[in-house]
């Protein structure tokens, strides 16, 4: 129908159900038969073949932008292609009446049909070539020319090629692509994770140094109330850091939790001794990933923007810490200092001696649970997780901080840290990182094919697989991929190996034996 209406230049313009006037009033009054019908069906009969006529005499090949070799090569690979020399047949002679009596090796294409033309020996689906599948790699990498990302690309070829599951060989083959992996952009964020919500003032504490004004200071800040403490450092060792910690712990009690960064004065053994010695646990979160200790690098940001100003102002930066503390926060109705202590402070503010009288503030749990929930719906609205790495896993780490060449070097996952952290080796030297700081390593391609292997597509490919995930099409089918890598002998991934009775496959993933057969 499509092709038929191209004769045509067709102007459409809306109108409302009470306006159609005219046809409104035809279908209410059908003319009975008539002696003229018949001659009025010969004559749309007579009309119908004439369009159809004015129909093949459009050239579609007139219309594509390609060189004639080209379109040679592309007839030329036609023809020895059994699935399109199939469709081609069926296209000439008609289709049948429903799907399942259509041949399988083309039964993907049933639901575009209409759409279906052979023209000079090369099929279209519209305006579109349809590629046989042995030309497919080729437009793969011409699609990809210029390492563009998976969506601009398929957007630039689905205006003039097709195949089915173009979208998704597409996505794959990006996915592959060494250059787009060497040059990746940033990932996503993952969603928000939070530590165990305390559930008495001093319970979890964060730590961080910062530095201000030239001078290096220690932030305790406690979960349960938001009230810190800011000691200042003489030094930057771990010694006068436990010091100072020690003081604070004098004063507040000991913690159960300690979370900070891996900074030299935390992520040693004298530090380790501490916290055995005082009995805490202390928890460290991972180099590059601050939000991990995002309560400590909140608070030294409202520190630094208080001293800030109070310097700015000429004021005692001590006096707006003393208000700081003692203002009701939002959504909780009650100060740092009251969730704390249980009482408000002094300041310069009248206040009546009542007012200064300890109480014990409640319900504050529920409170935080409450704010975090929301926190978490808002954070996690643009965050999605990314699927953990497996040891033995093939990887790529962000470049480090002062690394300008903004490659993401190849390396391989040796253990997992902690929930989201992994432990990796990159050229020889062993990491630490974030999840979000790694992504998988793609597949070394086959020398041989100069391409990749590509997925099997719709019923009939017998195409080898390669992993990676389903892509749509525009026409609505869905192609699914969930094949093992090819054996080639240039990946680096780890070959079959069994670890404590456990077995991994060549890609690092853990091979668990199905329910049912373990007898
Ligand atoms: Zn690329």
């Amino acid at each position: 129908m499509l092709l038929t209406l191209q004769n045509y230049c067709l102007n459409v313009v809306y109108k409302p159900g009470p306006e159609m006037y005219i046809s409104d009033t035809l279908s209410r009054a059908a003319t009975p038969p008539q002696s003229t019908d018949t001659q009025y069906r010969r004559e749309m009969v007579c009309s119908l073949q004439q369009e159809q006529y004015d129909t093949a005499t459009i050239q579609q090949t007139d219309y594509l932008n390609v060189t004639s070799q080209r379109l040679a090569q592309i007839r030329q690979h036609t023809e020895k292609d059994e699935c399109l020399q199939m469709l081609k047949t069926v296209v000439l002679e008609g289709w049948p009446d429903c799907r399942e009596e259509t041949p399988i090796v083309i039964r993907g294409y049933w639901a575009i049909r209409d759409e279906i033309s052979v023209q000079d020996g090369v099929l279209f689906r519209s305006q579109r070539v349809i590629i046989p599948k042995t030309l497919r790699s080729e437009m793969l990498r011409r699609i990809h020319y210029s390492n563009i990302g998976g969506e601009a690309c398929y957007r630039q070829a689905r205006d003039t090629l097709f195949w089915p599951n173009m979208q998704g060989e597409i996505k794959d083959f990006v996915h592959q692509c060494s250059v787009c992996n060497e040059y990746a952009h940033e990932q996503h964020k993952e969603t928000m994770m939070s530590h165990p919500l305390p559930t008495r003032p001093w319970q979890i504490v964060s730590m961080d140094l910062f530095n201000h004004a030239g001078k290096d200071f220690l932030l305790a800040v406690d979960h349960y109330s938001d009230f810190w403490e800011v000691d200042l450092l003489p030094d930057l060792s771990a010694e006068t850091t436990i010091l100072r910690c020690k003081a604070q712990f004098a004063r507040h009690g000991i913690p159960d939790r300690v979370i900070s960064d891996c900074g030299c004065q935390f992520a040693c053994g004298a530090f380790r001794a501490f916290a055995k010695e005082w009995c805490f646990e202390h928890v460290t979160s991972s180099p590059r990933h601050p939000k991990a200790n995002g309560k400590a690098e909140s608070a030294v940001k409202i520190v630094k923007s208080l001293c800030k100003r109070a310097a700015f102002a000429g004021e005692d930066p001590w006096k707006a810490i003393l208000h700081w503390r003692n203002t009701p926060t939002e959504g909780l109705h009650c100060s740092p200092a009251q969730r704390l202590m249980s009482r408000r402070l002094r300041t310069h503010l009248p206040v009546a001696d009542q007012l200064l009288m300890p109480r014990v503030i409640t319900e504050i749990p529920e409170k935080l649970c409450v704010k975090r929930q929301i926190a978490k719906l808002n954070y996690d609205r643009s965050a999605r997780d990314l699927p953990e790495l497996n040891v033995g896993q093939p990887i790529r780490m962000k470049p480090l901080p002062g690394d300008r060449t903004g490659r993401w070097r190849k390396g391989v996952c040796l253990q997992q840290a902690g929930p989201r952290s992994y432990v990796v080796n990159v050229e020889g030297t062993t990491y630490c990182h974030n999840r979000v700081d790694l992504r998988p390593a793609e597949k070394v391609p086959s020398l041989s094919s100069g391409h990749l292997e590509r997925s099997p597509e719709y019923p009939g490919d017998t195409h080898a697989t390669e992993g990676g995930s389903a892509g749509e099409d525009s026409s609505g089918e869905t192609g699914t991929n969930h094949g093992e890598a090819p054996h080639s002998s240039q990946t680096i991934c780890t070959p079959h190996r069994e670890e404590q009775g456990q077995t991994y496959s060549r890609s690092g993933r853990l091979i668990k034996p199905r329910d049912r057969l373990n007898l």
